[in-house]
């Protein structure tokens, strides 16, 4: 007997990791959604594997480190897969560096640095090699598995979820489901960037702690150096604010002073879709049919993106 086919709505990380993982299995899936990955959230991100902004911690750390082992295997392949593994630095400004909270869940991955290796204007830190992902590269890696795998895609907006025309409906929707499921929970931290040219810089920095509105990092693509950034909670603007962008420049020209005259390639702006929970749950909705929802991620869909699509598909019955 055939299997029941799922349709996926979303095609960010979430979405196209979710349809992949039922793809492979064997399950008929289609994946719906109304902009094409590269014009989705998951395209802005960094993207650095690093739980960041979303909650409930513990569970977000179990999603982000059994994800991990994933993007290291896709970073044996970089060139196909958009993922590598990059040493970079999470720099401080204290004397004593703050190990990360989710130190002891992953004990030997930070190293303090000696202190010739701290960047100019910083005090200590950790020197790490942790997957770094070119999106673009990344997403269309995913929909390629996708689609070999027998899934299809198709690109159009769903106004509620009733419009989701099959037996199984996985909702992928990120910020989106704001409106479609609708979940007023959802709310965005847009994030800003800026792409330079790159002026030499091979390892990602993060300047710590993060949990400001303006934050430090780099970090280096095949496309550019990417320069951020931002975490505002509650806007909702997606065009570039040009100040907050020579603040970005600033800011990260005062570790690396090349950034300062280094030619911009571009301006990035994205919603991260947060919550005060990720939403991984199946619900069954008015008309009998099953809904499983996994959206929320806020600043970690790409980190906790594997865990979270296999939980989800874990969730629709097995025929
Ligand atoms: C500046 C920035 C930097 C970031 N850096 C990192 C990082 O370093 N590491 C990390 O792990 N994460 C990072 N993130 C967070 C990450 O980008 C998000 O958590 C992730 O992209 C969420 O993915 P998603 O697939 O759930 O949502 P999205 O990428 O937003 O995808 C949602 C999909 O649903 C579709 N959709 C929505 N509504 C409808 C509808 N009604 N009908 C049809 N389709 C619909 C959309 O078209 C889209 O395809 C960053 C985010 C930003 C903004």
């Amino acid at each position: 007997m055939a299997r029941a086919e799922a349709l996926v709505v979303g095609g960010g990380v979430s979405g196209l990791t979710t349809a992949v993982v039922l793809a492979e299995s064997g399950r008929p899936v289609r994946l719906v959604s109304d902009r094409a990955p590269e014009h989705t959230t998951s395209a802005v991100a960094g993207a650095l594997w690093e739980p960041y902004l979303a909650e409930p911690r513990e569970r977000v750390a179990d999603w982000a480190f059994a994800t991990l082992p994933e993007l290291t295997e896709l970073a044996r392949r970089p060139a196909e897969t958009g993922v590598r593994l990059v040493e970079g630095v999470k720099a401080q400004r204290t004397a004593d560096p703050v190990p990360p909270w989710w130190l002891p869940r992953l004990p030997g991955a930070l190293r303090p640095l000696g202190p010739d290796e701290v960047p100019r204007g910083y005090r200590s830190g950790y020197a790490a090699t942790m997957p770094l992902l070119d999106m673009p590269t990344y997403l269309a890696h995913l929909e390629r598995r996708l689609v070999a795998a027998g899934g299809t895609v198709e690109r159009r907006r769903l106004t509620s979820l009733a419009e989701a025309d099959a037996p199984l409906v996985v909702n992928c929707s990120g910020l989106g489901a704001r409106e479609l499921v609708p979940d007023r929970q959802l709310r965005p931290i847009q994030g800003q960037l800026v792409v330079v040219e790159n002026p030499g810089v091979e390892r990602w920095l993060v300047v710590e702690p993060t949990d400001g509105e303006e934050n430090v990092y780099l970090f280096p693509q095949p496309f550019g150096l990417v320069l951020g950034g931002t975490a505002l909670r509650d806007r909702w603007a997606t065009a570039p604010d040009p100040e907050l962008a020579a603040r970005v420049v600033a800011r990260c020209a005062e570790i690396h002073p090349e950034i300062a005259t280094a030619r911009v390639l571009g301006h990035r702006v994205g919603l991260r879709p947060a919550r005060p929970a990720v939403r991984l749950e199946a619900e069954r909705v008015r008309d009998g049919r099953l809904v499983v929802h996994n959206y929320g991620h806020g600043g970690c869909g790409v980190t906790v993106s594997w865990a979270c699509a296999r939980e989800a598909a874990g969730l629709l019955p097995p025929d």
